[in-house]
């Protein structure tokens, strides 16, 4: 059978470890797999583009799991009652190919997205980090906040989006959270000002610039989330190559990350090595880090591992008959065969019957 989570399920199984507890832990099983970086087959992740958006898939395995994404990004989506971001996955055995889990992810990619970002500044932001300009203050953000605040202590946090009512909604949300001092700048200057870590998360098919070299202090680091596509980026180019630059994966993220404004051969340093302690995360307390994240199968993966393994152990979710389960296995034409049909036709306990 596989294990079915919708996202009424996904949410049951947050609120009862509590997304703190759920950002730790997931950060954790994203660390534990990226220290594994040579037992995964990696690829970039197939993209269909059109005029206001991109439908990707992202597949990745290592010898015992199989899981993949689909996800997509439609910036203008929120105009028509839709989120920007829309995701769904599955988890599979690679010994027979049977689905393990097939489960939402729209909760889930905001869970491991800050959870990647956050143990990201772990390794990168300056260990007495304590405020973050948070820039896009949409569906990730709440997200984002609540990552900083849990794995490095971030309490103070400076707000800015182009929509005041997303903010407005970011400070309602997070209102009782206890230790976290929010406040809503008038500008992005404003609000990146003396700020420790920056986050860029914001939506635009665009190559923006968000981010100016003027407002960059030396000792920041830099969390740009939102250029994720061919020409949709966040950073000023002089800003990517002032920066030491962390990447996911290197072909994927030549093409939809930050960098995609850089020469093919500009320095970038993988993320997976300063993880192993192969490459430094920060060299220097003046130097100006830069995540540049879009998201890669591997970070998903663990999230679908996290996903199975604690709807499992607090019995989240139901198992569902995706693919057949046959007496015998050569006897896939027996599923159509009068007798089933009938079994299926028997009314449930307590019906009426005429
Ligand atoms: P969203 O549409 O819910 O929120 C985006 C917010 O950005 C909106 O409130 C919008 O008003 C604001 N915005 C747009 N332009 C701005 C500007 N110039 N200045 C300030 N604010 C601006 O989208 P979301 O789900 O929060 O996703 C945000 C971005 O993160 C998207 O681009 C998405 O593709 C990306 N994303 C990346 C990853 C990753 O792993 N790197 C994962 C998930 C989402």
């Amino acid at each position: 059978m596989t294990r079915y989570i919708d996202v009424q399920d996904l949410a049951r199984l947050v609120n009862r470890k509590g997304l703190p507890t759920c950002l730790l832990e997931m950060a954790d099983y994203i660390r534990q797999d990226y220290l594994r970086w040579h037992a995964f087959e990696k690829c970039a992740r197939v993209a269909n583009h059109s005029a206001d958006g991109v439908i990707e898939l992202m597949p990745i395995s290592d010898a015992s799991r199989y899981a993949f994404k689909y996800v997509n990004g439609h910036p203008k989506n929120t105009r028509h009652g839709l989120p920007t971001v829309m995701a769904f996955g599955a988890l599979a055995s690679v010994d027979t190919g049977a689905p393990l889990l097939l489960s939402e992810m729209t909760l889930t990619t905001a869970i491991r997205t800050a959870a990647t970002s956050a143990l990201a500044a772990r390794y990168l932001a300056r260990a007495d980090s304590r405020s973050m300009a948070l820039i896009g203050n949409g569906s990730q953000s709440e997200f984002q906040a609540i990552a900083f605040n849990a794995l490095l202590g971030i309490d103070e946090i400076r707000l800015y989006d182009i929509d005041p009512a997303a903010s407005a909604k970011l400070v309602a949300n997070l209102a009782n959270r206890p230790g976290l001092k929010l406040s809503i700048a008038s500008s992005v200057a404003e609000a990146v000002r003396g700020a420790d870590i920056v986050t860029t998360v914001t939506a635009d098919k665009a190559c923006a610039t968000i981010l100016t070299p003027e407002m960059i202090e030396p000792g920041m680091h830099l969390n740009a989330v939102g250029g994720d596509c061919p020409g949709k980026t966040e950073l000023h180019r002089a800003i990517v190559e002032r920066a030491r630059v962390i990447v996911e994966y290197e072909p994927q993220s030549r093409v939809e990350s930050e960098i995609q404004q850089m020469p093919a051969d500009s320095p970038v340093t993988e993320f997976w090595r300063v993880v192993a302690g192969e490459a430094k995360g920060r060299e220097s307390a003046e130097q100006v880090t830069l995540f540049d994240s879009v998201g890669f199968a591997l970070e998903d993966y663990s999230a679908l591992r996290y996903v199975l393994d604690t709807a499992q152990a607090l019995d989240i979710g139901t198992d569902i008959g995706l693919v057949p389960v046959l007496e015998d296995p050569k006897d896939l034409y027996g599923l159509l065969q009068p007798r089933v049909v009938e079994l299926r036709a028997v009314p449930k306990a307590g019906s009426v019957c005429a």
